[in-house]
């Protein structure tokens, strides 16, 4: 391997094929065919076979199909077989749902999988880092990670964190100098940047000299190992449930095979029997329907530009009670327009500048130069603050190219969220300008002289208040204000140091506009009827931010303001006392997001919180939901975040709780459907054995309903479509269980009601003398009513006021069902196997009589009772 360190820049682009330009579209393709993607090797991956495998690693599904095994030895039964076919079928049902569940997580995946700036065909584009290839041109700025390995080609003060390959924590600072030596450890490669490793700081541009395995890190990391998803908590919460209530089944299933032994059963058919209600009634496919619900939610959540990382988030999103949320681009447009200047001692809207006077041309120039940013009618590209400062220039046709040509930079500090400001040097003319540039009340100390038509002159504090009144004048209209400064400085070096931005000359102060977003007022006003407190924090200036928290409803008094440095002279408990009375921080850096996330933490507060930069990674981990910016969003605070909001939006916050807060209901509503059908069929069984009754259903019947017929109403009621009267309630308390008392009842009473009907049948089939044609009417009106009783838990509400046919799956899963069901009730092979009555005309109305009487009870109950949509 070439050790690129100790090569010149040109000698890399050499060895490379490469140049400073990039690489074109069929060169990528012949370097893709030789080295392949940028990826590392992923760890074995389950198959589809093995998924199914796994479907049978319940034990209690194991001593049933062993049992049914043995019973087709001993006396070649054909319900053995049917046991067999449908405990398969479950398996088939269940693997599929999982391949689904997969497929749509993988798919959210890749829609925030990580992006590179590179050139390609001499423009600079963001590709996936998968595409970056060997001899790539890389642009690298603070709050990227480095996709590949490189040899830096210009360095503009770039510090990276190598811990993921080094172990060091600590930043380094990168150079593009040679580095002599051979075999110099990774760390001192200063040189170079690796894959994996985070850019802290500055920026720089970098040629690929490697990628995927055969990066540093694809070198020490083991095949990358399948990350699975934890269990999210509402899953182990159903799942220790699931654990408690299958303890009292089993209880309750030992005690019926005593019951049957004793009277006289086979033994043999006695264990099936009661291994067969342990399996119906026991709901191992709780945890599974979550997952599956979870993930169609995120799907809907996905096209609704909200990316959904972690599957928790969503359950965690119907309890948020507090969003915090960054002002610009979030809750406003982030399209800024300058619209006024003060300059020269005067006050002027951006379009009466005189370009004949030296002071207004040096606040137009020196916006351009100390600017990243450009601007054409086709594209912008950069800082929509640097964007509006260029589109100033374009007023009086300046040109930022040709000017960045003219006055070339020779050295720059980046701007910084935690500095609030950003220089640069020139060479002008015979002369060294550093320019300066950023927020007003930061640079007002620093400032020394002030430039006027009649030169330079020292700064009086007259001068001082003059400006400071001006930019208070301009915040309070919601402008963002920025002072542009300068100094002639001696040294010719690219490294500045911040030292050196003191003793400044102020030019001008710009403010600009940046109009809230059309849907903000609307979303904090639906946000704060449904509970939850609004919270803006921002870098810009407590004025300015107030003003436009005012007009969006976020502030009402002046009072619910406060800046970052008085939130410095606040302790942790201070903090806590006050936090619920603060709906604007202003002038906060990375540091204070995180005690604002924990001060309401400590009020027990579910909370959300946005960030884009580099520093607000911290933040986003505390919050309970991390939300990073899909447009402007570093890739750090999108790998630190739990969803990624695709439009930047405010509002698509708003909505992803409303979606929540219905995922989570839909849950609810599978788990009571689940549930209460389990209930009926324990209870019509437990009935029979303590009345000493023939056993209502044989264990096939059993499985087909718990394992078939069921599945699939509950998948149909985790797709209700969303209700918007969720956003009326409360927000839900994280720490109150899914399983309430409340709860526990109704499922209680339903499956009581459901149980009644059933025996209604099996007692009505009973009087014949006949008990097969007792056990099919049984299992018939179960069956039915279980089918009939999904569209009750499709709300607490009264179907009729929720619309009887607005969720078509429930009607899908209905028909599917029932038409399972009559196949095993009239065709005459499948009634064979099932031990099924052939049923009179009569006998069918009852069973549909019957089945139809919980519906009907309940949906009467509810149109008389239950006036608006209540959770329990
Ligand atoms: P948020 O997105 O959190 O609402 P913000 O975008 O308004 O905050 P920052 O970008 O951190 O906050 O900006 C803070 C301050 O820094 C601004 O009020 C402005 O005065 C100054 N500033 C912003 N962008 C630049 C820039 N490109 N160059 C110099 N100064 C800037």
């Amino acid at each position: 391997m070439e050790n690129f360190y100790e090569k010149s820049t040109s000698e890399v682009l050499n060895i490379l094929k490469t140049s400073p330009k990039g690489l074109n579209d069929s060169e990528v393709e012949r370097r893709r065919q030789k080295y392949g993607y940028n990826e590392l090797q992923e760890g074995h991956k389950k198959n589809i076979f093995q998924i199914f495998l796994e479907q049978f690693k319940d034990l209690l599904i194991m001593i049933l199909i062993a049992a049914a095994l043995v019973s087709i030895f001993l006396d070649n039964s054909g319900s053995a077989l049917v046991i067999f076919a449908v405990v398969v079928l479950n398996s088939i049902l269940g693997t599929l749902q999982q391949v689904k569940a997969e497929k749509s997580l993988k798919s959210l995946k890749a829609l925030s999988a990580p992006t590179a700036k590179v050139l390609r065909n001499g423009i600079q584009v963001e590709i996936p880092s998968r595409e970056v290839t060997v001899g790539d041109i890389l642009y690298l700025e603070a709050g990227d990670y480095i996709s590949a390995d490189g040899r830096i080609i210009e360095n503009y003060s770039i510090q990276v964190n190598e811990s993921s390959l080094t172990g060091e924590s600590e930043n380094v600072s990168k150079t593009e100098d040679i580095i002599e030596g051979e075999n110099v450890p990774i760390g001192d490669r200063k040189n170079m940047l690796f894959s994996g490793s985070l850019v802290t700081y500055g920026r720089a541009v970098m040629v690929v000299t490697n990628i995927g395995m055969d990066t540093q890190l694809g070198n020490v990391a083991s095949l990358l190992k399948n990350t699975e998803e934890k269990k999210t908590p509402l899953q182990v919460n159903l799942d220790n449930f699931s654990k408690k209530l299958s303890t009292a089944i089993l209880i309750i299933c030992i005690i019926i095979f005593i019951l049957d032994v004793f009277r006289g059963y086979p033994i043999m058919d006695s264990i099936m029997f009661s291994v067969a209600l342990a399996v119906a009634a026991i709901p191992e496919a709780l945890s599974s329907i979550v997952t599956i619900v979870l993930a169609l939610g995120t799907q809907k959540m996905a096209k609704e530009n909200a990316i959904i990382k972690k599957l928790k988030a969503v359950e965690g999103l119907g309890s948020v009670s507090v969003i915090c949320s960054d002002k610009t681009g979030t809750l406003t447009q982030n399209k800024m327009t300058v619209k006024k200047l003060y300059t020269d001692n005067r006050t002027l809207n951006a379009g009466d500048l005189n370009l004949d006077n030296q002071v207004d041309k040096m606040a137009v120039l020196m916006g351009i130069l100390c600017n990243d940013a450009s601007s054409s009618n086709e594209e912008k590209i950069g800082d929509p603050t640097e964007i509006a400062l260029v589109d100033l220039g374009k007023i009086y046709n300046l040109n930022e190219l040709s000017l960045r040509e003219k006055y070339p930079r020779i050295g720059e500090i980046p701007f910084d969220s935690e500095r609030k400001i950003m220089s640069t040097v020139h060479k002008v003319n015979d002369k060294t300008l550093m320019v300066t540039k950023g927020a007003c009340d930061v640079l007002i100390n620093r400032i020394s002289k002030i430039q006027t038509c009649r030169g330079i002159s020292p700064i009086t504090e007259e001068d001082k208040k003059k400006i400071e009144r001006a930019n208070e004048n301009f915040s309070k209209t919601g402008l963002r204000v920025l002072a542009v400064t300068y100094k002639e400085i001696d040294i010719d070096k690219t490294a500045l140091d911040p030292k050196q931005e003191n003793g400044l000359t102020f030019v001008a102060l710009t403010a600009m506009m940046d109009p809230p977003r059309e849907e903000s007022a609307q979303a904090i006003s639906s946000c704060i009827k449904a509970g939850i407190k609004p919270v803006m924090i921002t870098g810009d200036h407590k004025i300015t931010a107030s003003a436009i928290a005012r007009e969006i409803g976020i502030l009402k008094d002046e009072k619910e303001a406060m800046e970052g440095r008085e939130l410095d002279h606040l302790s942790d408990e201070e903090l806590r006392e006050k936090v619920d009375k603060i709906s604007v921080y202003a002038r906060v850096s990375p540091e204070h997001k995180i005690r604002i996330v924990k001060a309401w933490q400590q009020k027990d507060n579910i909370v959300a919180m946005t960030g884009d930069g580099v520093n607000d990674a911290p933040a986003l981990k505390q919050a309970n939901i991390g939300i990073a910016m899909g447009i402007t969003g570093t890739e750090v605070s999108k790998d630190a975040a739990s969803m990624v909001l695709m439009d930047d939006n405010f509002a698509t916050i708003v909505k992803s709780v409303s979606n929540g807060r219905n995922i989570y209901n839909n849950i609810k509503n599978s788990i009571r459907f689940l549930l209460s059908g389990n209930t009926a069929g324990i209870l019509a069984v437990l009935y029979t054995s303590l009345a000493a009754l023939p056993i209502p259903f044989t264990a096939v019947h059993l499985l087909f309903i718990n394992l078939i017929t069921d599945s699939l109403p509950a998948i149909a009621l985790g797709l209700e479509p969303y209700k918007h009267n969720v956003m009326k309630e409360k927000p839900r308390n994280i720490n109150t269980p899914i399983l309430t008392k409340a709860f526990g009842r109704g499922i209680l009473i339903e499956g009581f009601i459901i149980a009644v009907c059933t025996l209604f049948a099996f007692h009505t089939g009973l009087k014949t003398g006949d008990n097969m044609l007792a056990s099919t009417m049984a299992f018939s009106t179960l069956c039915m009513s279980r089918l009939f009783h999904g569209f009750n838990c499709r709300s607490r509400e009264s179907i009729f006021r929720i619309g009887l046919f607005s969720n078509k799956y429930v009607w899908i899963a209905f028909g599917l069902g029932l038409a399972l069901l009559s196949s095993v009730l009239f065709l005459s092979p499948l009634r064979t196997l099932f031990e099924i009555r052939q049923l009179s005309l009569n006998q069918i109305g009852t069973i549909c009589l019957l089945s139809f009487m919980p519906f009907a009870l309940i949906q009467t109950y509810r149109l008389i009772f239950v006036k608006s949509e209540k959770s329990s």
